[in-house]
């Protein structure tokens, strides 16, 4: 089986986009709405003749009881038990939030391999934002913006050396 590459994060950081610039699919469901992607999602991906399989996750919402959210937490929960690799999604326009801590609390227990994508890095300014995601403590961090389509390549570079 191909190793799979989880992309997991707090919702509407931009995972969808991402996962569907990739892979060419219209399969995952991109809206404004936080948290509308709700299945698990994989597709098949190749980068430097690695190939891989790449999973969607919904959103990972912490404090909620939402029955829809949990499932979605119980969701990502199982997508990085599966995983060789996580993209870790977070948002560079907002910076770090408190589901960030949670999620990062939850990679770090995983033990997994992990890489911190600032996404919605679109231009210059943004670009100095990319550093503060260091205090997440999960190293590897880089700025993307899959809307514009900038640094998709060096991350992909970064996920194939890391399989
Ligand atoms: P998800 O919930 O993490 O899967 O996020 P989505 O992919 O559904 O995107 C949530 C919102 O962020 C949508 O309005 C996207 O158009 C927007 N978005 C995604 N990527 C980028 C990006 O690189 N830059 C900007 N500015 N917006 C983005
Ligand atoms: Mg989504």
């Amino acid at each position: 089986a191909k190793p799979l590459v989880a992309i997991v994060g707090r919702p509407n950081v931009g995972k969808s986009t991402f996962f569907n610039r990739i892979t060419g699919t219209k399969l995952a469901i991109i809206e404004d709405t936080p948290g509308v992607t709700r299945d698990r999602i994989y597709a098949d991906a190749e980068w430097l003749g690695k190939e891989f399989t790449l999973i969607d996750t919904g959103g990972v919402d912490m404090n909620t009881d939402d029955v829809i959210l949990k499932q979605m937490r119980i969701q990502a929960e199982l997508a990085i038990d599966a995983a060789r690799l996580i993209l870790f999604f977070v948002d560079g326009k907002t910076g770090i939030t408190s589901e960030d801590y949670e999620v990062a609390k939850m990679l770090r227990k995983s033990g997994k391999p992990v890489i911190v994508v600032v996404n919605k890095t679109d231009n210059k300014t943004d670009e100095q934002n990319i550093f503060d995601f260091y205090e997440l403590g999960l190293g590897n961090v880089m700025g993307i913006s899959s809307a514009q389509g900038l640094g998709i390549g060096d991350l992909l570079d970064e996920v194939a050396g890391e399989l």
